[in-house]
């Protein structure tokens, strides 16, 4: 075992593709430091900027004490009032009848989706969705159809064929996608789950906080609370703290209480959590302009980058710039970070082969100065570096 795990290890630091952990602290203002250097930070999920928010330190500090962790799990007695609170809110905030909170974004959607079907159920999954997604197919034991990325035809077309030989079936969906910043067709997707009796599950993990005229997300952008069924959303990205949730109908989450195992057998986060959770609902009601400007912003840079000649993704606060091949995308990485940005490189098997690329995640935090620089540095970067095909 010990030198097939050597060897495992080996090969993927040959392919250039061995991770590693590097030590970084954020910091207020959307940069990040690394290694002893600032750096404008284009890698994080903190799209509004709240992770450093003072009323959200404020309202955790006042729940940490007297009893800091919640002790046990939901069903024990690790319910407290401050769960109750927040389910209520993100109801409200998602147009639902109910919610339930889960310890993380990934534990809710392997827990809901094995709790939801079983082998003679079918999925039906966008290509590009989660990896938490994926797992939670594969432990459902159901079957797993994939969809051409935000193809509705590609969707309807397997529909047809196959959903008549499964008892239940869900659609999942991402709303704002991760690696490519695009938005999924609902109103396609709505009509197919209505004409085929399925279930539609949504994941709005880069979404809550973002669009819509209450911050809800795509769902709430579009009007559509009442036809997606299972509308899942992480607080750990635009909300700034952790923890995620789905809201559903009122018998739907009776019926994950009873059965969804991830939910169950899981000590549930302590109420310092909670509560800054609840402040971070507060902030996305009370401080509209946060997501408002941040979408203003990456329209702002998504066109100037496009007019500097990149090849430009997506419709959201991230703005994927694609230039092909992998050495490539790793030079221009490199290059933004010597002069000051934390932008990672995504490349295969993330995205798809010669679409390697930079992913800028934008936030509140970063002004327009800040994306006029980036701008100018980006020009200079493709001359530096020779670019020819972006
Ligand atoms: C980040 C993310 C998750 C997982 O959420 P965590 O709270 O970080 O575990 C799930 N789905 C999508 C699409 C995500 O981007």
């Amino acid at each position: 075992m010990d030198q097939r795990i050597r060897e495992i290890l080996s090969e993927k630091e040959r392919e250039g593709l061995l991770r590693k952990l590097t030590e970084a602290e954020a910091l207020p203002g959307g940069c990040v430091s690394v290694v002893g250097r600032e750096y404008v930070n284009f890698s994080s999920n903190d799209y509004l900027g709240l992770s450093s928010h003072p009323a959200i330190a404020r309202a955790a500090l006042e729940a940490v004490s007297p009893v800091f962790g919640s002790g046990a799990s939901r069903l024990m007695c690790g319910t407290t009032a401050y769960h109750r609170l927040l389910e209520d809110k993100v109801a409200v905030f998602k147009n639902k009848e109910a919610a339930l909170v889960f310890n993380s974004g990934y534990q809710a959607n392997v827990g809901v989706i094995s709790a939801l079907v079983g082998k003679n159920d079918a999925v039906f999954s966008d290509r590009l969705n989660h990896a938490s997604i994926i797992d939670g197919i594969k432990l459902s034991g159901a079957a797993l159809f994939r969809f051409r990325h935000n193809d509705a035809a590609h969707l309807a077309e397997l529909l047809k064929k196959e959903r008549k030989n499964f008892k239940q079936a869900i659609i999942i969906t991402e709303t704002v996608f991760s690696m490519d910043g695009d938005i999924a067709p609902l109103d396609g997707m709505i009509r197919l789950k209505k004409e085929h009796n399925c279930l539609l599950m949504v994941d709005e993990a880069h979404a809550t906080g973002v669009f819509g005229p209450n911050g809800g997300g795509i769902v709430d952008k579009l009007g559509h609370s009442s036809d997606v069924d299972i509308l899942m959303g992480t607080f750990s990205k635009a909300l700034g703290s952790f923890g995620a949730f789905v809201a559903v109908s009122r018998v739907m989450r009776e019926f994950l209480i009873n059965t969804c195992r991830a939910f169950i057998y899981s000590t549930s986060l302590p109420p310092v959590v909670i509560a800054a959770n609840i402040a971070a609902l507060k902030i996305v009601a009370d401080e509209p302009e946060r997501r408002t400007t941040l979408l203003e912003n990456a329209a702002y840079l998504r066109e100037g980058l496009k007019l500097e000649g990149f090849d430009v993704k997506g419709e959201s606060q991230i703005i994927p710039v694609v230039v092909g091949g992998n050495e490539d995308a790793v030079k221009l990485s490199g290059y933004l970070k010597e002069k000051g940005y934390w932008a990672l490189p995504v490349r295969p098997p993330t995205v798809p082969e010669n679409e390697a690329r930079i992913r800028i995640s934008l936030s509140f935090a970063h002004g327009r100065k800040t994306l006029d620089r980036l701008l100018e540095d980006m020009r200079e970067a493709r001359k530096a570096l020779g670019m020819t095909n972006v």
